[in-house]
């Protein structure tokens, strides 16, 4: 039976909040980690993640892997759907790692040293004199949304209503038979992405061991599943997918840091991960922004020495805007052409090796200019 007082409440059992957990193991608070599923289990996504993740976490790789997929991953193919594929290669360490959500959130939440609170859904907090009361069961100074896309935390202190331009996306990933792996085209090493003419979004696939992952994501709900369809079609036709890949891909949302509009503190109540809406504004990779600030959620926390008053989380919101910059930054260049111009200059541009190694690969999705948060 679990008690039913604490510290601090982390709602969501995903990479932000077992990542805050564990960055608060030797703090001497009292943590529950509650999610309303068990865990290990699904989550919709491409399972990518920069080694920056790894540092971060201190996940040892050699034991990570001995159990769970962990694809290297030493270069890409870029395109526009319909153009030629460029391929980068890089030398040396693996620039970024293939894991499986399913595997990957379990061991981080189980290492975490919170205390786990399965299949609990959060469903509504009152507000006490210490901080809060969730489900009219559990006391705790303070709440901390890591509840992802739809955290009910984020709705709780606002976020319901606010019109938010989110990353639509659909997803599948299965184990290939040895007929499928045998005539499976994907390079293991050498994930593949292909971004839509219209410059809203982009596809993928992706091998890890013997699994495969496709996927699809839009800053355009609008007819995602034709968008989809469209391109399965086009892998099919291409030879990339081997015959009968399973066809039913599931949906999933989340906003890019760019377009989140949502107040990440409030009293005793913080948000971190997708609950905040932190997502990289080109990339879409959301667990290492995710892991971010949790890291930068336990330094306040520290420091808050128990008071969690919406001026003393004020810190968090600085120590984010630090990190990661202003929410709407002014236009680029590029962002104030006219949008058949912007279309044009990116068709030619993804043409090039220098700007889909330099841009994509290296600035977008590698993030390779932005070193890795450690603990000092
Ligand atoms: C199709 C797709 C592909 C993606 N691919 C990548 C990728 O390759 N690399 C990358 O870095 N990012 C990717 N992302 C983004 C990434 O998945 C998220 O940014 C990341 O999962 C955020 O982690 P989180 O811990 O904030 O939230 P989540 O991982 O969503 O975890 C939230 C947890 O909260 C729990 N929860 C929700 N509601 C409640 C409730 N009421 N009560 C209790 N618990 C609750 C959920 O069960 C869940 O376990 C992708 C996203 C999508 C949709």
């Amino acid at each position: 039976m679990s008690k039913s007082t604490y510290d601090i409440l982390i709602i969501g059992g995903g990479p932000a909040g077992s990542s805050l957990a564990w960055a608060l193991r030797d703090s001497g608070l009292n943590i529950a980690t509650m999610d309303k599923q068990v865990f290990p289990r699904q989550k919709v996504c491409a399972g990518w993640v920069t080694p920056a993740v790894m540092q971060e976490l201190e996940i040892d790789l050699a034991d990570y892997s001995q159990h769970r997929v962990l694809q290297p991953i030493t270069g890409f193919k870029i395109s526009q759907l319909g153009q030629q594929q460029l391929r980068s290669h890089y030398a040396g360490e693996p620039v970024s790692y293939g894991i499986r959500r399913i595997e990957f959130d379990d061991y981080l939440l189980q290492r975490c040293g919170a205390e786990i609170l399965p299949a609990q859904a959060f469903k509504d907090m009152q507000k006490t004199d210490e901080g809060w009361s969730v489900n009219g069961q559990i006391k705790t100074r303070l709440v901390v949304g890591a509840g992802g896309h739809f955290c009910p935390v984020a709705r709780a202190i606002g976020s319901k209503g606010i019109s938010e331009l989110a990353v639509a996306a659909k997803e599948i990933e299965f184990e290939m038979t040895p007929e499928q792996k045998a005539a499976c085209t994907i390079e293991a090493e050498i994930p593949e992405l292909f971004f839509t003419p219209d410059l809203l979004g982009y596809g993928w696939v992706f091998r890890k061991g013997d699994y495969l992952n496709i996927g699809l994501g839009r800053e355009d709900k609008h007819k995602l599943s034709s968008h989809v369809e469209n391109f399965c079609a086009y892998l099919i036709k291409q030879g990339k997918i081997p015959a009968g890949t399973p066809q039913k891909l599931q949906g999933h949302a989340y906003l890019l840091y760019n377009h989140s509009r949502r107040k990440v503190i409030d009293e005793n109540v913080l948000l971190i991960g997708d609950s905040a809406g932190l997502a990289y504004p080109k990339s879409g990779e959301g667990i290492r922004p995710a892991v971010e600030s949790a890291l930068l959620a336990a330094e306040t926390i520290k420091n808050c020495h128990s008071e969690y008053s919406k001026a003393k989380l004020a810190d968090y919101v600085t120590r984010l805007e630090q990190r990661f910059g202003e929410r709407q930054p002014k236009p680029d260049i590029m962002e104030k052409l006219p949008l058949g111009l912007k279309k044009l200059f990116a068709s030619r541009l993804m043409q090039t090796q220098w700007f889909t190694k330099n841009i994509v690969t290296d600035k977008w999705f590698l993030q390779t200019h932005v070193p890795p948060l450690l603990s000092q």
